[in-house]
Order: C-alpha cells, then sequence, then structure tokens
C-alpha cells in the first residue's frame, strides 16, 4: 500500500505547510492528549473564556436585568442563528438558535407532518440517531393519527420515498459510520413525490460545506456543542425555508415565539418568520460561548477545512490498515471521500477496551455500540503529526495486548 504521509518528519512537513495551522492557538488543548472526539464535544476556544468573563462579571453581574435590552441578550438567538446561516447555506432569517437538537426536532417534524395532513409516513434511517427517532415515536403517539416510522438502510433512501411519505427525516451524516448523504438527491427524491424534508446537521454543519438553500431543503435542525464548539449542553438550531415560516403554528407556542411578547397577552399569537420557533427564555450564557466560538470557525474557509478533514481521515484509515494490520480492524466508514463526513470509524469486537486504553494514553477518541471505534477529524486544531501519534499509540496497544486489562472492560456512564 503507497502512503501519502509515510514518516513522523513528514507529518510534520504537512503541518507546516497547513494553511489552517494557526487556528490550534486558538484553543485550550492540554500538552498530553491527541483529542480525535470534538465531533463529540468540541474543545474551548481561547476567547470563549474573556467572553464568558465579561458575560457573567459585566453584564450579569453589574447590568443585571438591564443586560438584556444593553448587552443586547434578547437579540442572542437571532444572531447566533445568523452566524449558523452562513455555514449551511441558509439565508440570513431562516436560522435561529434554541433549545436542543432534540426538542427542536419535535418541532419541526410537528410542523412538517401538519403541512402534509393527508399522509401519514415518515420516512428515516435505521440507524439513525436514537434522540430523533424517539421524538418521532413520542410526536406520533401524542398526535394519535396512525403515522408510521419507515426505517431503512442508509442506500435505500431514495427508492422508499413515496405517495404515503409525509416527512424524510434524515441524519445528513450517520453518527456512527459517518456515512454523508447526498442532500441535493434526496431532497429532491423527497419533492419529486411530494414530501418535506428535515435534515439532521449534528454531524455534518462546522465539517464540511452546507448548502441547505441550494438543496431547496424544507427544514434543518443542528448541534451547538459538537464541530461548532459551543460548550457541553450548547443550545442547538433549527432552519426553515422562508417559504414555510408563516405557514407553520408552533407545536410548542411559548412566549418568547409571540408577537408581542411583552404585551402579556393571554392569547397565542406567533411572532413573524423564524421567530415564532422560540419557546421559553434563550439560554444566554450558553448563547454567549456559542457565539464566540462562532467567530473562529466562521474565519476558517470551510473548502479547506473539508480538504484537510479529509486528507487527515485518508491517513489515518491508511495508517490504521497498514500498521495494525492483522489486528481484525474494519473500517466502518465508507472509502470514498464523497460518501464519508469529518470521521472514520473501525468495527472491532473489544472496540470498547480498546478506546479505553487509548484514552489512558492520552488519545482520546469514542466507542459507539455495538462494536464501533469512532475518531473525529476536526481540521481547526487536529494536526497530522497527531493522526501519526494517535495511529502509534493504537498499534501499540494493539501489540502489546494493553486493551485487555480489566480497568478498560468497565462501561462508564458515558461512552
Ligand atoms: C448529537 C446528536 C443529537 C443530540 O441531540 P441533543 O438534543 O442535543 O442531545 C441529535 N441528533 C443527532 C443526529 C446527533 O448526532
Amino acid at each position: 500500500m503507497s502512503l501519502s504521509i509515510e514518516t513522523r518528519e513528514q507529518a510534520i512537513e504537512a503541518d507546516r505547510n497547513d494553511p489552517l495551522a494557526s487556528f490550534r492557538d486558538r484553543f485550550v488543548l492540554p500538552d498530553d492528549v491527541i483529542y480525535l472526539d470534538g465531533n463529540s464535544l468540541g474543545p474551548l476556544p481561547r476567547r470563549v473564556v474573556d467572553r464568558m468573563t465579561a458575560t457573567i462579571r459585566d453584564e450579569w453581574g453589574e447590568g443585571l436585568v438591564r443586560s438584556w435590552v444593553d448587552a443586547d441578550w434578547i437579540n442572542l438567538p437571532e444572531q447566533v442563528g445568523d452566524k449558523i446561516a452562513r455555514l449551511i447555506g441558509a439565508g440570513p432569517d431562516e436560522v435561529i438558535a434554541a433549545d436542543s437538537t432534540s426538542v427542536n426536532l419535535f418541532k419541526l417534524l410537528s410542523a412538517a407532518l401538519s403541512l402534509r395532513p393527508e399522509r401519514r409516513v415518515i420516512v428515516s434511517q435505521k440507524g439513525n440517531f436514537p434522540s430523533d427517532l424517539y421524538i418521532a415515536q413520542g410526536l406520533s403517539d401524542l398526535l394519535d393519527r396512525g403515522h408510521e416510522l419507515r426505517l431503512v438502510d442508509n442506500n435505500n433512501l431514495i427508492d422508499t420515498i413515496d405517495q404515503d411519505t409525509a416527512v424524510v427525516m434524515l441524519t445528513q451524516v450517520d453518527y456512527r459510520s459517518g456515512h454523508l448523504q447526498d442532500m441535493a438527491a434526496i431532497t429532491a427524491a423527497a419533492h419529486e413525490s411530494g414530501a418535506l424534508i428535515i435534515w439532521d446537521l449534528a454531524h455534518s454543519a462546522g465539517a464540511l460545506p452546507i448548502d441547505l438553500n441550494g438543496a431547496g431543503a424544507d427544514f434543518a435542525v443542528g448541534c451547538g456543542y459538537k464541530f461548532l464548539n459551543g460548550g457541553p449542553g450548547a443550545p442547538g438550531y433549527l432552519y426553515v425555508a422562508q417559504r414555510h415560516q408563516d405557514a407553520i403554528k408552533p407545536i410548542l407556542s411559548g412566549w418568547m415565539g409571540h408577537k408581542d411578547r411583552f404585551a402579556f397577552d393571554p392569547v397565542y399569537q406567533p411572532a413573524d418568520g423564524i421567530k415564532r420557533q422560540l419557546c421559553g427564555t434563550p439560554t444566554i450564557l450558553s448563547l454567549a460561548a456559542l457565539d464566540e466560538a462562532l467567530d473562529v470557525m466562521l474565519e476558517a474557509d470551510i473548502d479547506q477545512l473539508r480538504a484537510k478533514s479529509l486528507a487527515l481521515s485518508r491517513m489515518f484509515i491508511d495508517l490504521v490498515e497498514c500498521n495494525a494490520a492483522g489486528h481484525d480492524f474494519e473500517l466502518a466508514s465508507p472509502r470514498d471521500d464523497a460518501r464519508r463526513g469529518s470521521q472514520v470509524s473501525f468495527h472491532h469486537q473489544h472496540g470498547y477496551s480498546i478506546v479505553q486504553a487509548l484514552i489512558a494514553r492520552g488519545v482520546i477518541g469514542d466507542f459507539r455500540a455495538p462494536d464501533i471505534l469512532r475518531f473525529g477529524m476536526t481540521p481547526l486544531y487536529t494536526r497530522y503529526v497527531d493522526i501519526w501519534d494517535a495511529v502509534a499509540a493504537l498499534s501499540d496497544v494493539m501489540a502489546t495486548s494493553a486493551w485487555d486489562k480489566p480497568e478498560f472492560t468497565h462501561r462508564a456512564a458515558v461512552t
């Protein structure tokens, strides 16, 4: 097998030539850690520390309730939404940051189903993130109108969409395998059958170029704490194409989505546009962190990010298959760059213990049941030499059977 990078020196050389290299210093990263889990929880951008200090000490501490206006807290959900819009090919008034991905999906699935009242089928992926499927199940039960959740493999989606399909609800990048869907083709197929589409961008936004409007998408949701580096429990966001915004009657009709919040009108009337998707009071501290983190992300060129993500991924695949050959790793991610998001996953029957043994050496990836080792590729702060060193650690863990110790088999509450 021919590798593009065959020595540690070549990896260091690739870092020297990397146009994104300077971004690494913008993050707090412990010296003894190689972080390949930014797709689960992004690291802390340095400038977020100062922003949080100012938001807490000055805006909250000194400004108190006045900061809703003086520090413009009240418009933070739209401000953050506008920044995310630039990463996902949406217009400025089409995205708003609020709530969690799961809650936002509940809102938009309910909206989409109400726009297709004659149809009963929701098409999604068998391997979709469970919360997405649970939300569809819970909402169907609540509506009690006989909706069917039709789950299929990633490769059979288009053939499954038919005249009964109300909504196609898909995660663009599969959280286990990293399989990347063709957004334009599937959106077109959904529309051809008269169905609406909801994209979950949890594992794609901030990792690769996305063009929701170019694809003609209807709705989307996504996550603030993964590739967007907004911090633990950062708010999610939602996208509603302009053409649908005023046709939706929000199911979570809270006061923040009211037309005139401070009229304290006893009767709910939805605000115009995307604002009606707000429900309760925005989580200002988390939003401020996400807002600041997005400024770092928006400085980077998304095409350069994608190119480096693919280069890191190819390097990782090649090195694992070369250096850990004979240790039963089976690639779980698509080999084709065009079909892979920004992570590399392998099957291994001892996956959990191997991941624990790697973490003990400072190489942080994660494990997804039943047998997936998952490594996120985050080009803003991951270097080529990190990939080299991570694979060296993996090879050593396998060669010495270091994973086969009792302390690495006990399952923690969070994997
Ligand atoms: C991470 C993730 C979520 C998380 O949802 P929360 O409500 O933020 O916990 C949802 N869907 C997908 C596809 C994810 O990857």
